[in-house]
């Protein structure tokens, strides 16, 4: 059982990912089992390259991405598990204990974090009453996203990224990321806001 699974291995998830490890010292996390599925194959960021993001050398691939941010996950937070080359079909169950059915096993999850993004056209089973139209891509792109209130779904599902409505930009998926960790770093906490910095001299 893990306590939270990624599902999407993009911008958005891996950023979610690196945050959730890298609270492994704090004693609300440290006990915390994380995964995140990344099924890269057919991933979008295989044919973008980046000039205009904070932190990204100038013409950096997002083929290089991909990889390099999982390389980077299992450098620093080893303890997060990363589940390859897998696709979600399908997430039934409650919060507290989702199944996450993939092309080859069934995971169990108390919490899901589902950073498809906003383009396929495909949408897992069992998430269809949360889709709607995305509200700031153009429409004849016929992009989707969940209905969310701040990445919240529902009891135990959050989103991020494209797929939870913001815009397609590098930085603002992986804030995305970045802030659904956080609240659920805060909800492990009993409420209390939670963040991790590192800095020099502790
Ligand atoms: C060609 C291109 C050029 C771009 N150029 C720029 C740019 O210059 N500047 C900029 O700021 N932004 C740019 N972007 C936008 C930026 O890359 C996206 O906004 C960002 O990647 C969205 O992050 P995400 O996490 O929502 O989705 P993604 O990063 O697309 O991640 C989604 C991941 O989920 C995986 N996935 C999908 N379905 C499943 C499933 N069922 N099971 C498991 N995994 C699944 C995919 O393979 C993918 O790895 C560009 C995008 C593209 C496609």
């Amino acid at each position: 059982m893990y306590d939270v699974l990624i599902i999407g291995g993009g911008v958005s998830g891996v950023s979610c990912a690196l945050l959730l490890g890298s609270a492994s010292n704090k004693p609300f996390a440290s006990d915390k089992k994380i995964g995140v599925i990344a099924h890269q194959k057919t991933s979008s960021l295989q044919n973008a390259v980046f000039n205009n993001v904070y932190g990204i050398p100038v013409g950096k691939l997002g083929s290089e991405l991909l990889t390099e941010s999982l390389d980077h996950l299992t450098t620093v937070y080893p303890h997060v598990e990363q589940i390859l080359n897998e696709k979600v079909l399908k997430i039934s169950g409650e919060a507290g204990n989702f199944q996450i059915t993939t092309n080859s096993k069934t995971y169990n999850s108390k919490i899901i974090v589902i950073g498809i993004g906003s383009g396929s056209p495909f949408i897992i089973e069992g998430l269809e009453k949360y889709v709607i139209s995305h509200k700031k891509a153009a429409p004849e792109k016929n992009r989707i996203q969940l209905k969310n209130d701040d990445h919240f779904v529902t009891e135990g599902i959050y989103v991020c990224g494209t797929l939870a409505g913001q815009r397609s930009q590098l930085a603002i998926a992986s804030g995305s990321g970045a802030s659904v960790a956080g609240d659920i770093l805060t909800l492990w906490n009993n409420g209390n806001h939670a963040q991790v910095h590192d800095a020099l001299g502790k």
